[in-house]
């Protein structure tokens, strides 16, 4: 089937089409468009959910036909209609949502509602012949969660962020340093010219049992350490930014590390399966440091490690096109008064993984 993949639920509009064997693993990515809005939110330091929600109005269509002319396809072609339907700024994930809508009814093909962090989740077995239950750490901009991903709509969250998502804190850093947006990159590429044992930061929870995590005393420590010199000096040099930098990586990375080594043990407790799988999804899992960190765990803990490629890992169109072929074999679309979810926890006890009130 070709299903065509929509998403809006932050800052990046995009369109993909997949072809893909409902429920099976690895797709065929037929193109992929992504129109980020950086520039758009750049004078404000974030992301203005208002400015977001009508550059995704604007956008959908193009980034639409864009995909579609890249693929050398027509609407007629598509089997199946997925979009976002959340969590994320609830004004993108209506724009989405509408645009979807829209399409849908005015070619009868069948909608999707996707979960976003379904998505994301999902992602390793869009490229990798990955099979169910693995275990996924899901760590992106406005999330932090160990899961363990049973089928294509049943999770199991074992533990995650009980503040700040680390994303989140990478781009508070990168303001406060002034790196600007988006704080990710900007931070890694800063902390290639830093010393990691220069700023002696907390590596916080680890003295707790578990599979919590927690970024914001991180994100303090990172405030106060460049507070105390710009109070001493006016001001912090440039090697010293590039050892904050490095050093709030680290701790990110050894924190995380850590956290795994635990969710793995958990995982094998619920699960025998000769080798596991341990897979890493979402924006942060672009980072490198972090990427190495959790792949040395892996081997430690003999999981196989997935990492998909770093543009499936921050928001894209064929992760939401995938999650739908993963739920299509298992259930039917859904009816055009699907609703848009600003919230949408993952955990199967939670929620299921598809809306419209069905
Ligand atoms: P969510 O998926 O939780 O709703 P989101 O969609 O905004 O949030 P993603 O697009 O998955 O998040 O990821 C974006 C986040 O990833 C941003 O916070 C960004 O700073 C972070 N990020 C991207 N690249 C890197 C990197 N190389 N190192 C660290 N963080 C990164
Ligand atoms: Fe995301």
């Amino acid at each position: 089937r070709i299903i065509l993949g929509l998403e809006s639920s932050c800052d990046d509009t995009a369109a993909a089409l997949i072809r893909a064997r409902p429920g099976q693993p690895v797709a065929e990515i037929l193109a992929a468009r992504v129109e980020g809005q950086d520039a758009l939110h750049a004078a404000f330091g974030g992301v203005v959910p208002e400015i977001a929600a009508r550059a995704h109005a604007e956008r959908l269509d193009r980034v639409t036909e864009a995909a579609l002319r890249d693929a050398g396809l027509t609407l007629g072609a598509v089997d199946a209609i997925a979009v976002t339907a959340g969590p994320g700024l609830i004004g993108g994930v209506l724009s989405g949502v509408m645009f979807a809508k829209g399409l849908a009814a005015a070619t009868g093909k069948p909608l999707y509602g996707v979960n976003h962090l379904a998505g994301h989740a999902l992602t390793p077995r869009l490229t990798e012949p990955v099979a169910f239950p693995y275990l996924a750490l899901l760590v992106s901009g406005g999330h932090c969660q160990f899961l363990i991903v049973e089928g294509p709509e049943r999770f199991t969250r074992l533990g995650g962020t009980i503040d700040d998502a680390p994303g989140e804190a990478f781009d508070k850093i990168a303001k406060l340093l002034g790196l600007g947006q988006p704080g990710g990159p900007r931070v890694e590429a800063e902390a290639r010219a830093g010393d990691p044992a220069a700023f002696d930061l907390p590596r916080p929870l680890l003295d707790r049992p578990g599979c919590d995590l927690s970024f914001s005393g991180l994100k303090t420590a990172v405030r106060r350490a460049r507070d105390k010199r710009v109070a001493a000096r006016g001001g912090i040099t440039r090697a010293e930014r590039a050892d904050l930098c490095v050093s709030f990586q680290a701790a990110v990375a050894e924190t995380l590390a850590e956290k795994t080594h635990r969710a793995c043990a958990a995982f094998r407790g619920r699960h025998a399966v000769g080798t596991p799988v341990l897979a890493v999804a979402g924006g942060v899992a672009a980072n490198g440091a972090i990427r190495a960190a959790l792949r040395r765990v892996a081997e430690h803990e003999g999981f196989a490690w997935v990492a998909p490629p770093l543009a499936l890992c921050t928001d894209n169109g064929a992760m939401i096109a995938f999650a739908a072929a993963e739920a299509m074999a298992a259930r039917g679309p859904d009816a055009l008064d699907l609703s848009a979810r600003p919230r949408w926890p993952l955990d199967a006890a939670a929620a299921p993984m598809l809306g419209s009130g069905r």
